[in-house]
């Protein structure tokens, strides 16, 4: 039994994020999708919410689940037993920090090995950040979002 944390701030989560998933869920045995308490980036949504809004967008995906972590990465894929960590790579701005974390993740400890996937081309200039500056602006997101997503960040900057 094989099994894979995607960490991640997930504020929100995207198609991008999802097709990232797909793809793990498609070759591991179960993917858990952390979803990290991450004080320091200040997120729009509070951590209930974006796990919530994970767990419906991986509904239809039986071998995934989501959960909420604090606290160290490496801890956490100790206290799973996973066996790896996923992590998107969109593009080459992504490698140098995604470079740096997986080589810190494994001087912390030797045993967790961390997996890049690409996702689907169209999803490359997909980012959190920027769904959440179109959407505050009232800008059409329903290509980057699941619906769910989508009404829930036109209410949120509705409600600002
Ligand atoms: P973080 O808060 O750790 O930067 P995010 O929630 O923004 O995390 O993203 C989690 C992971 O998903 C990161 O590895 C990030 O590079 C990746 N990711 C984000 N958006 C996309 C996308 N559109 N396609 C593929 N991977 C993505």
């Amino acid at each position: 039994m094989r099994s894979v944390i995607y960490p991640g701030s997930f504020d929100p989560v995207t198609n991008g994020h999802l097709d990232v998933i797909q793809r793990a869920a498609n070759l591991f045995d179960k993917v858990i999708v952390a979803v990290a308490e991450n004080q320091e980036k200040q997120p729009l949504f509070t951590l209930t919410e974006r796990q919530e809004m994970v767990s419906q967008a991986i509904e239809g995906m039986p071998n995934v689940v989501a959960e909420g972590f604090s606290g160290l990465l490496v801890n956490y894929v100790e206290a799973r037993s996973g066996d790896a960590i996923i992590r998107g790579l969109r593009a080459l701005s992504d490698f140098e920090f995604e470079f740096q974390l997986a080589l810190m993740n494994r001087r912390l400890n030797e045993r967790v090995e961390t997996i890049f996937m690409m996702p689907k081309d169209t999803y490359t200039f997909l980012s959190a950040r920027i769904v959440k500056e179109i959407a505050r602006f009232g800008g059409e997101i329903q290509a980057f979002v699941p619906p769910h997503v989508q009404t829930a960040l036109y209410e949120k900057f509705r409600n600002q």
